[in-house]
């Protein structure tokens, strides 16, 4: 375990070269964010201070390329449906409990009107696998949404497709994708997920994105059942080999109706850490402080912004659905109109010293 000098000197070399070997990575997690009950209580305070000087060194990197200014994305689940099995999600396939739904190419652009009135210019759609979203209809909603709204950026996050398939919606308007890599390690992989999901083809699905232009997005879980700090360092070294312009991390959160229902959920101090250590390595990453974030915590959302995240995605989908896209269990603000969510969300940033704008929130080009 590391002293505080000896923290803070690592720290400062993460800061300065933007990465670590293994064991230093290792060493720096767990004496910022240790997990066992014996260690936490001999080193809290250690950690305590040790992570302060981390997040108030992750505020001045954010605060160079970013000012206090936070961009949001309106998230758009527009469906439910998924022919994976990942053990950890609640809208698995083999969920037979999961009220599915569907939501037309009307309903989505209802949404992004919505959305627009209400200042965002970044629209997420988000779903399962489904393959009943054909690549044609997939591509005449995007670029109806873009003929609609030419100043907003279209994110997506709906899984592994061919190259062919990234290509056609990045050619009808689509301008970036999220595919989380969950876990870098075979082995650990293979544990969240049946057989035939490989991460390989996670892999090749996140560099066919890279060359194809898109602002490129991967990210994990923190705490999902099976990691290890070794695992997470392998997660950090990937993500240096992709370097993708936006990088999404959250608490694993357990769901009843899963195989990992009785599984402890991630720890919060941790994912905190986390952000802060990619903040150094990428520092004008795109990090959103995530949903899961906000639900293990009450101020989560703020804890992460004030750890060095950067992007808040409210929910636009339809009051109607919001129950229905359960990952995990008691997801927040699945009760509230995209207006009251909008309107919380300012003031919580605002709270903080941070402002909410109306921006498309690109990736800055790196040098
Ligand atoms: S995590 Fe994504 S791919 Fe896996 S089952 Fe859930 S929605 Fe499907």
């Amino acid at each position: 375990m590391l002293n505080f000098m000896q923290g803070k000197q690592l720290i400062d070399t993460l800061f300065k070269e933007k990465r670590l070997d293994n064991t230093s990575f290792q060493l720096l997690i767990e004496s910022v964010s240790p997990l066992s009950q014996t260690l936490q209580e001999e080193t809290s305070s250690l950690s305590m201070e040790l992570s302060s000087y981390l997040f108030e060194k992750a505020r001045e990197v954010t605060a160079i390329h970013f000012q206090n200014h936070i961009y949001k994305r309106g998230l758009i689940e527009f469906t439910n449906y998924c022919q994976n099995d990942c053990y950890y999600c609640g809208i698995r396939r083999s969920n037979g409990n999961a009220s599915r739904y569907r939501l037309n190419k009307q309903a989505i652009l209802e949404c992004c009107e919505q959305g627009y009135i209400l200042g965002f210019r970044t629209f997420v759609l988000q779903g399962g696998e489904d393959p009943y979203y054909t690549d044609t209809i997939l591509t005449d909603i995007i670029s109806s949404i873009k003929n609609r709204y030419s100043d907003c950026a279209i994110t997506l996050s709906l899984g592994e497709k061919s190259k062919e398939s990234f290509l056609s919606y990045f050619n009808a308007g689509a301008d970036r994708y999220l595919l989380r890599h969950e876990t870098a390690d075979e082995t650990h992989y293979s544990k969240l997920h049946p057989s035939i999901q490989k991460l390989e083809s996670r892999k090749q699905c996140l560099l066919n994105l890279k060359e194809i232009g898109y602002q490129t997005g991967t990210g994990f879980m923190v705490g999902s059942p099976y990691q290890t700090t070794q695992t997470l360092v392998e997660d950090l070294q990937f993500i240096h080999e992709l370097q993708p312009h936006m990088v999404g991390i959250g608490p694993f959160l357990p769901h009843h109706q899963t195989p990992f229902a009785n599984k402890s959920a991630g720890s919060l101090q941790r994912t905190l850490c986390l952000i802060s250590i990619l903040r150094f390595m990428l520092p004008t990453l795109l990090i959103p402080a995530t949903t899961a974030l906000g639900t293990i915590h009450p101020k989560g959302r703020e804890l992460g912004i004030l750890a060095g995240a950067n992007v808040v995605m409210p929910n636009l989908s339809p009051l109607s659905i919001r129950k229905k896209y359960m990952l995990y269990d008691n997801k927040i603000c699945t009760g509230e109109e995209a207006a009251e969510c909008q309107g919380c969300l300012s003031n919580r940033m605002n709270n903080i010293g941070r402002i909410l704008v109306i921006d498309r929130g690109d990736a800055p080009e790196r040098n």
